[in-house]
């Protein structure tokens, strides 16, 4: 099946879980699911911007009374008349009658009488109610990510709770028997288990909550409980290894029994074997590659956007951007290739340069890498100088 056309389907078959209300301690990262709208106007009064004197602007240029003062949190609780004026400090609420503020340093004082410059005007120096928002305005819309901007208003609006996208139960399981515990030294023909710590990493960063279910072994009916028993807590099965065609490939048959295989081989390199299932209980699973570059790169394109679809996210997909190719490259026939690229600015465009061999073993194909850059099906080559679309990881 054509990437694009599975990557469709994951989405159409993704269901986006059911919101619930968090306190703001726990917010950060997660998603909005519902618009916010402003109850109030913010600054809900009208706000000094500085350290000064409140006073009349039709009082400009004289030497006027000092009858009080207004602090953050301690307002002046009387009218300034006219030919008067008070202290006020950043923060405080400017008093009736005051229309304006001068600042501390633009006036004289002598005793209790300030003289202020000429010229001020109505507005000065000080925020008028709802200058920075007004009540009734959405001022976030469901789907935004949770960051420290966007906590802060909701919490200048007084929400100590917000509404959130359901975050995915993840269950993640390495398959194969040639697979050793990281830190233990790996006997003949053993490999450390790379890919969980690596997908581990993945998921966590697109917002899941992974239980770790270690190695299985490439033994259908331990395999197949191991599965059975993740699934009663998971929302989704992700598993790396044993989707390929050898006769230990045991991902694809499980799937099938326990649900409706959708993708069972994708026109993509790396990642060929992908397949995608959804199981009953409106759970996915996704059976990664084991290659380990393989596996990063199909999560990239299949398992995180559904991840975010899941929580309600309104934007899926990593940016892309248009790149100039460093590098000579040559399209793979009949399937769509992401190569792994470091990026550099050059007059105002971005362009790419190779990591070096691609192999799916070679996970320093992807370390440091800014972006995967996508090479259409073909048969020819992709001369250094050609734009290309780049998924972005990261800008340099
Ligand atoms: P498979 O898809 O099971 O045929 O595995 C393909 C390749 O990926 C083999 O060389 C495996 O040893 C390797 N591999 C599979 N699972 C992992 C893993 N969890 N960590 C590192 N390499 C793996
Ligand atoms: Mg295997």
């Amino acid at each position: 099946m054509d990437a694009d056309a599975a990557a469709s389907l994951v989405l159409e078959h993704t269901p986006i879980l059911s919101a619930e209300r968090i306190a703001l301690v726990d917010a950060a990262g997660r998603v909005l699911a519902e618009d916010i709208v402003a109850a109030a106007s913010l600054p809900a009064f009208p706000s000094s911007a500085v350290d000064g004197y409140a006073f009349r602007a039709a009082d400009s240029g004289k030497s006027l009374r000092v009858v009080g003062e207004s602090a953050a949190g301690r307002p002046f609780d009387h009218a300034v008349e006219p030919g008067g004026a008070i202290r006020i400090l950043t923060g405080g609420v400017l008093p009736a009658g005051a229309d304006c503020v001068v600042m501390m340093e633009d006036v004289q004082l002598s005793g209790d009488v300030v003289t202020v410059p000429a010229g001020l005007k109505p507005g000065q120096n000080f925020h008028a109610p709802g200058a920075d928002l007004r009540a009734g305005e959405r001022v976030l819309p469901a789907g935004v990510s949770l960051g420290a901007a966007e906590i802060g208003l909701a919490a200048a609006l007084g929400l100590a709770e917000l509404p959130v996208g359901g975050r995915p139960r993840v269950a993640l399981l390495s398959t194969g028997d040639e697979l050793v515990e990281v830190g233990k030294t790996p006997g003949q023909g053993q490999i450390p288990d790379s890919n969980r710590w690596a997908l581990l990493a993945a998921l966590r960063e697109a917002g899941a909550e992974v239980r770790l279910l270690g190695i299985g072994p490439d033994e259908p009916d331990a395999l197949r409980q191991l599965v059975v028993e993740a699934l009663a807590g998971a929302d989704v099965l992700v598993t790396s290894g044993g989707v390929s065609v050898g006769t230990h490939d045991l991902i694809k048959p499980l799937l099938e029994s326990l649900g409706d295989v959708h993708v069972g081989r994708v026109k993509l390199k790396p990642g060929k074997p992908f397949t995608f299932a959804t199981l009953p209980g409106q759970k996915l699973a996704f059976g990664l590659p084991g290659f380990p570059v393989s596996s990063l790169v199909t999560f990239e394109v299949f398992v995180r956007p559904a991840l975010r679809k899941m929580q309600g996210h309104a934007q899926l997909q990593r940016p892309t951007l248009p790149v100039r190719l460093g590098y000579d490259a040559r399209a793979t026939a009949d399937r769509t290739e992401y190569q792994r690229v470091t990026l550099r600015r050059e007059g105002g465009e971005l362009v790419a340069s190779s990591t070096g061999s691609q192999s799916s073993s070679r996970l320093m194909s992807l370390a440091g890498a800014h972006a995967l850059v996508r090479i259409p099906p073909g048969d020819h080559g992709i001369g250094t100088g050609t734009m290309v679309e780049a998924m972005i990881l990261s800008l340099p």
